[in-house]
């Protein structure tokens, strides 16, 4: 995790946040790689999602919510982590999180200290709208972005003619004021998920749950992740969400172990029945098709983190090769093997030279390439550093333009994985690229 936390700042991806202040805790910023990469790893499941989805739509809810969203949803009641402090060392723990003999002896896990009790703490960040701080004021930062899309699934139902079975894809910020954040941006305060809630008769909801189960794990494949980095994890009676009938993780093998990625649950109707109770609003859906029958819908979830896939992107991809064998530092090679689909730069094109109009008629090969790709230019260097830069940033290919371009109009295609280099015309450039970047298989 180091040599990607390290390599994640030196080529942009990844920042602390206000780091010239010491660093926030829990808060990261995207640089420029580093938002490319989450944007396109954003659309990849926005296309999963809506595009290839004809039953399933978009919304973007706001972050501020009703405050009585979130005691019906039970998150004033329930979203709490047991805490615990070592009083020798003031280290501070999750208490679920330490070793059950450590927590009985009520011993620290680090200094061997004594520890605390364990005390309940509420995870959703609080604050007020408007001028007066009183009770009356308080207003939450949303800790999942669910619940925007409950409030709202009538709506969408009138405005879109939904019918049941359907779905509703968010992607946007939540918060958690999480008690240990650490391993980079596995767990932050601040983050992004990409949730999409599908909205089932009761009794279908198991079906629909295995087929959501099926499809999330066939859309790691596509994305060319190592499957056998996956796994699933069910949660146990004692791990359930107050509001989950059953609940699948996703879990990828990150480097610090086994983690969760992703959340598969079938959350029943327990959400729209406490909407229903807390705003006095009928959640009922009427079934048109069906003698007008009346029911509150079940609700599979299917609920990734975005920051989080992003750090599970950049583990998947990160390699070192060695490539020659003359006993310098020069022999091995930092690779990110994204996908090109997700790459933050798709192509870069590298003039051999600065000189002779090389440079002139590379930058023309670029702005022609702009149009379709993300790309990017670089003529500063030898040739062989320049490849590696681009390897280390996870650019797919490079293109590079020499004295016999000037002469027939070919140029080299150079391909990050196997480092292999083809001529090919200037005019099949872009066309060669999208059918690479379609066809693109990752080598095991
Ligand atoms: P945990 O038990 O690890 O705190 P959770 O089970 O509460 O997490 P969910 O509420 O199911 O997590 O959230 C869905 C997804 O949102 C998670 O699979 C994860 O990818 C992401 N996520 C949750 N909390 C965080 C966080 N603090 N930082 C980054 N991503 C998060």
């Amino acid at each position: 995790m180091d040599k990607i936390t390290s390599l994640a700042k030196r080529r942009g991806f990844v920042f602390q946040s206000s780091e010239i202040y010491g660093g926030q805790n829990g808060a990261w910023d995207y640089g420029p790689l580093g938002i490319e990469l989450k944007n396109r790893i954003a659309a990849a499941w926005w296309k999963e999602m809506t595009q290839l989805h004809d039953d399933i739509v978009g919304l973007d809810a706001a972050i501020l919510m009703h405050p009585r969203t979130w005691e019906a949803s039970g998150h004033v009641e329930n979203f709490t982590d047991p805490l615990v402090d070592c009083k020798k060392c003031k280290a501070r723990f999750r208490a679920d999180q330490i070793p059950e003999d450590k927590l009985a002896a009520k011993q620290c896990p680090e200094c061997g200290g004594e520890l605390t009790d364990i005390r309940k703490f509420n995870l959703m960040f609080k604050t007020h709208i408007g001028p007066a701080e009183d009770s009356a004021s308080i207003i939450y930062l949303r800790p999942e972005t669910a619940q925007g899309i409950y409030v709202n699934y009538k709506n969408i139902i009138q405005s879109n003619r939904m019918k049941i079975p359907f779905g509703i894809a968010q992607i946007g910020k939540a918060f958690r004021n999480e008690i240990v954040t650490k391993n980079f941006i596995f767990r932050t305060c601040e983050f992004e998920q990409m949730e999409m809630q599908f909205f089932v008769k009761p009794g279908t909801d198991e079906e629909w749950f295995n087929t959501w189960r099926q499809r999330r794990w066939a859309y790691y494949e596509k994305l060319g992740v190592k499957m056998d980095h996956l796994r699933w994890h069910q949660h146990g009676p004692d791990e359930l969400a107050h509001y989950a009938k059953d609940a699948y993780d996703i879990e990828y093998q990150f480097p610090m172990g086994w983690r969760e990625l992703e959340g598969v649950h079938n959350r029943t109707n327990y959400d729209l029945n406490r909407h229903t109770q807390y705003s006095g609003k009928d959640m009922q859906y009427i079934d048109q098709d069906n003698n007008n029958e009346r029911y509150i819908p079940f609700i599979i979830e299917t609920s990734a983190g975005l920051t989080r896939n992003l750090l599970m992107i950049l583990c998947d991809a990160y390699d070192e090769e060695q490539v020659a064998e003359k006993g310098n530092d020069d022999d091995w090679r930092t690779v990110l093997r994204f996908h090109p689909s997700l790459a933050p730069i798709t192509v870069a094109v590298l003039p051999l030279m600065k000189k002779d109009g090389l440079a002139e008629l590379a930058q023309d090969i670029r702005k022609e390439l702009k149009e379709d790709f993300s790309t990017d230019y670089d003529q500063g260097g030898a040739i062989g550093r320049r490849y590696r830069r681009q390897d280390e940033a996870g650019t797919p290919f490079c293109v590079t333009v020499d004295y016999q371009s000037k002469e027939d109009g070919t140029v080299t295609l150079r391909f990050r994985d196997s480092m292999e280099q083809i001529r090919v015309p200037r005019a099949e450039l872009a066309a060669r690229l999208r059918q690479e970047i379609k066809a693109y298989k990752r080598k095991a």
